[in-house]
């Protein structure tokens, strides 16, 4: 018997992966848990049935959200990522060896704990002796923590439960207030295709706290529609103009999406996204 693991979308779009094997499912305080063995995308976690990533894309999320702001920023040393316990965000932003301390805020310890066992490829980071691992709100921390950020990275599930503050204003305010004067702030910005709303009104509550305000692209095999933002937030780097990109040549970095070319492209918008977004982002 054949078996397949589904995601609807808005009770109007489904997604569906060939199942091998379940690995793990459990269900914290915050949502269910799930990793699965696909037979075409490799393992793939779901929190609450929605696909986080599958093994075979999540090099894409994961470099484009860490390398973008880090080749950005002229010498990034201390980086939050609120959210992302798989490790994938830390496991890139961890190759840059001007970073000094990456803190990890994640409010599901059986997320970090079924990664650590079924998804070493991305939780290897983890045990990084510059990560501190925090189990945690994010939005409790980033309103009381005393430490400052050149970087910070939210690599949350979607605006719904525990998420669900981490896409407003107040939340924003408090990432503002705990970056360094030229820091930059890397938002999981949804579907353009299927959460323009949720893309306005999110970069809209960012506006007032930043100078440069910008959505990148990049495709996806486990999102819905295929293609997904980040939202790029600065107090003073324009990812463009401030982008020095023989940095990216000369790191000795090598990654299987992100390039010198690809982080320019990324910014580059088709015009119904643009036009959704008129008024709130900046132009390039
Ligand atoms: N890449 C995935 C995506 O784009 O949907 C998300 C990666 S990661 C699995 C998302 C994590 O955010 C989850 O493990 C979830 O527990 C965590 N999370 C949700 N709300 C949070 C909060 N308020 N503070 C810290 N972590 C949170």
């Amino acid at each position: 018997m054949e078996l397949w693991v589904k995601e609807i979308h808005q009770d109007k779009t489904g997604l569906s992966f060939k199942v091998k094997q379940t690995l793990f499912s459990g269900k914290s305080a915050f949502q269910q848990v799930d990793i699965i063995e696909t037979i075409g995308l490799g393992r793939i976690l779901l929190n609450d049935g929605v696909f986080m990533f599958s093994q075979a894309d999540e090099f894409i999320y994961h470099e484009m959200m860490a390398h973008i702001p880090i080749f950005t920023h002229p010498c990034p040393k201390n980086v939050l990522i609120i959210g992302g316990g798989d490790g994938g965000a830390a496991r890139e932003v961890l190759k840059h060896q001007s970073v000094e301390r990456v803190v990890m805020v994640e409010i599901d310890e059986m997320v970090v704990n079924a990664c650590r066992e079924y998804l070493p490829t991305l939780s290897c980071a983890l045990n990084h002796p510059k990560l501190d691992l925090k189990i945690g709100d994010g939005v409790d921390y980033a309103a009381t923590t005393k430490e400052r950020f050149d970087v910070i990275l939210v690599d949350s599930t979607d605006p719904v439960g525990s998420a669900e503050p981490l896409f407003n204003a107040d939340f924003y305010r408090n990432t503002a207030r705990i970056l360094s004067d030229d820091g930059i702030l890397i938002t999981q910005a949804e579907s353009p295709f299927y959460d323009s709303d949720v893309q306005r009104m999110m970069l809209a509550n960012q506006r007032a706290f930043f100078k440069k305000l910008h959505l990148y692209l990049f495709p996806t095999l486990t999102y819905p529609g295929g293609l997904w933002g980040f939202g790029f937030a600065s107090k003073k780097y324009s990812p463009i103009r401030d982008f020095n990109s023989e940095r990216v040549k000369t790191s000795g970095l090598s990654c299987q999406y992100y390039n010198a070319d690809i982080h320019c492209s990324a910014f580059v918008l088709p015009t119904f996204i643009a036009d959704n977004l008129k008024g709130i982002i900046d132009p390039l």
